[in-house]
């Protein structure tokens, strides 16, 4: 077996040149390496003020589309809680009441409907399990957030607005659309 004083020395220890002591070819070297990636295209942008141009194939933040009369088209069946692998859905159903019906297309409807954001993996099983073309997976970034809560969304969040229907049809990959 080899000795160790045998063994040769991989590590040297010469002293520094006169020059090398001021540093100067270091950092005038770090200098170059800044330089040259100042004149480089970026690769970064400045989000929220910038945002990217999304593949037609990207899933984001989940919309519960109401029909052309906007009512809500979820009729909380559950299938989509069921299919979802992250257990990330929540619901809770109730019966339409006398009088709601321009509010909630079928007999049952959810009342509190809730997705985690942070358990969801945006597969887009929700979407595909639905038989009421109710969720739909947009193009819409989940913005960020400080507490952990802020993350869940319920139907405020959710539910298309009124005045603001999304038009899902962006979403080229699953060929499956609602009515907007
Ligand atoms: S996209 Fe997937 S993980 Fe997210 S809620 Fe739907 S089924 Fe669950
Ligand atoms: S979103 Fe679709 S699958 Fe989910 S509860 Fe509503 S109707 Fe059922």
């Amino acid at each position: 077996m080899e000795s160790l004083s045998n063994r040769k020395k991989v590590v040297s220890d010469k002293p520094m040149t006169f020059v090398e002591s001021l540093y100067l070819p270091a950092i005038f070297s770090g200098m170059m390496v800044t330089l040259k990636h100042m004149f480089k295209r970026r690769k970064t942008i400045k989000y929220p003020e910038e945002q990217r141009v999304f593949a037609p194939v990207y899933r984001g933040m989940h919309v519960l589309k109401r029909d052309e009369q906007g009512r809500e088209n979820c009729t909380a069946c559950g299938l989509c809680a069921v299919a979802c692998p992250a257990e990330a859905i929540t619901m809770v159903a109730a019966e339409r009441e006398k009088g709601e019906e321009n509010l909630y297309r079928e007999e049952k409807y959810a009342e509190i409907y809730e997705i985690n954001m942070l358990r969801c993996i945006f597969c887009g099983l929700c979407e595909e399990a639905c038989p009421k073309e109710a969720i739909f997976l947009t193009d819409r970034i989940v913005p960020t957030e400080y507490e952990r809560n802020e993350f869940i969304y319920g139907k405020d969040m959710l539910v298309e607005k009124l005045d603001k229907r999304i038009d899902i049809t962006k979403r080229q990959d699953t060929g499956k659309r609602g009515a907007v």
